[in-house]
């Protein structure tokens, strides 16, 4: 018999992180930042034109609000909704020669899930023992290299040397560097695009400036690889970013000042709290990232991870090979960062 069941093309969904419904809640599993966007977003929603009509689908206001602000052209931005939308059409742009992609084996949990979907195989190299990323794995024939920097959840941070030593030994394929994180401390691939036309370097609204909610993320690369994706996007859905989304991130990226002050306490509190962990014996590697991913040697982290819920205390724990005895905490306020202090503290000496 037979059934259109036999016909589903069967995936293995990315799990995100768990949006607690009860209230009182210090949640500090998602990389969220704890801090509103800046004013001039919610000004901005006044601005909101005629949601009667269909928006620009080439999001030019926005796009050219992103590249002026990076001091590129408009033709070397894509615009997208959320950096997860933008990486979905990347894989589906460019992955396309059979060969394996390359990246990390402990990475964003995303990759291998779209590599699923559009039956792009891959390879995964293993992280050395301090969880870096290890340049040479990456040289040998592949279908393409992405990686985060900082990589996710680990925190590490690659310096643009070993950015550029990895797209020296990939001149032919495409090389995406995943910049979610790279404004809580890390030098962004973004000057190499001019040198290298095979970079696309993808960067998000939703950590460093505070709009999760609102489903923003960008490439930026070469004009030809843009408009590659832009034609994969005309061909799948013209109309991804709404009228809201245009307006208010366009004024979320004008308001250079509240950026860099949001940005700058987040990054005082990670040196603080990294500080109190190494005290109390936690072990992880030097965060550059709005997360720290740490792990202690006489307390198993599942434990932690369960306890800390019981406290309405979120962080995020993975079940998963190499890293199933470490917690991916997010950094939030000063004062939640004290309160999850003093709950380990009492967790380490009962
Ligand atoms: C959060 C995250 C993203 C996606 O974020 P969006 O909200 O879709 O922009 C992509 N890559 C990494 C490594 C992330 O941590």
């Amino acid at each position: 018999m037979k059934s259109w069941r036999d016909n589903i093309r069967n995936v293995v969904p990315y799990t995100p992180g768990e949006q607690p419904k009860e209230d009182g809640v210090i949640k500090l599993n998602t990389n969220e930042n704890p801090y509103p966007p800046s004013p001039k977003v919610l000004e901005a929603m006044n601005h909101i034109k005629n949601l009667r009509k269909y928006p620009d689908p080439a999001a030019a206001d926005l796009t050219e609000a992103i590249s002026s602000y990076y001091g590129l052209n408009r033709d070397e931005v894509f615009v997208g909704v959320g950096s997860d939308d933008v990486l979905a059409i990347a894989f589906l742009t460019f992955f396309n020669s059979g060969r394996p992609v390359f990246f990390p084996d402990i990475t964003y949990s995303f990759y291998d899930v779209w590599a699923g979907l559009f039956q792009i195989p891959y390879e995964t190299k293993a992280l050395d023992d301090e969880f870096g990323i290890r340049a040479g794995d990456y040289y040998g024939e592949n279908g393409g290299v992405i990686f985060p920097n900082p990589n996710a959840p680990t925190g590490a941070l690659l310096e643009l040397e070993t950015v550029r030593d990895i797209l020296d030994h990939n001149r032919d394929v495409l090389v995406i560097v995943d910049e979610a994180y790279i404004d809580f401390g890390g030098e962004s691939a973004r000057s190499l695009i001019p040198e290298y036309d095979n970079l696309l370097v993808v960067q998000t609204y939703s950590k460093s400036r505070s709009l999760a909610g609102l489903r923003i993320g960008y490439a930026m690369g070469n004009k030809e690889l843009v408009k590659a994706m832009n034609d994969v996007k005309y061909s799948f859905n013209s109309y991804t970013m709404n009228e809201p989304a245009i307006v208010m991130g366009r004024a979320a990226i004008e308001d250079e000042a509240y950026f860099q002050k949001t940005r700058e306490k987040i990054i005082k509190t990670r040196e603080w709290f990294q500080e109190e962990l190494r005290n109390m014996g936690f072990s992880f590697a030097d965060s550059k990232a709005n997360f720290v991913f740490a792990s202690h040697e006489s307390i198993p982290a599942k434990e932690l991870f369960e306890a800390a819920k019981r406290e309405k205390i979120y962080v995020r724990y993975f079940n998963k090979p190499r890293i199933d005895n470490y917690l991916r905490i997010t950094i939030g306020t000063d004062d939640e960062m004290q309160t999850l202090a003093e709950f380990l503290k009492k967790q380490i000496r009962p």
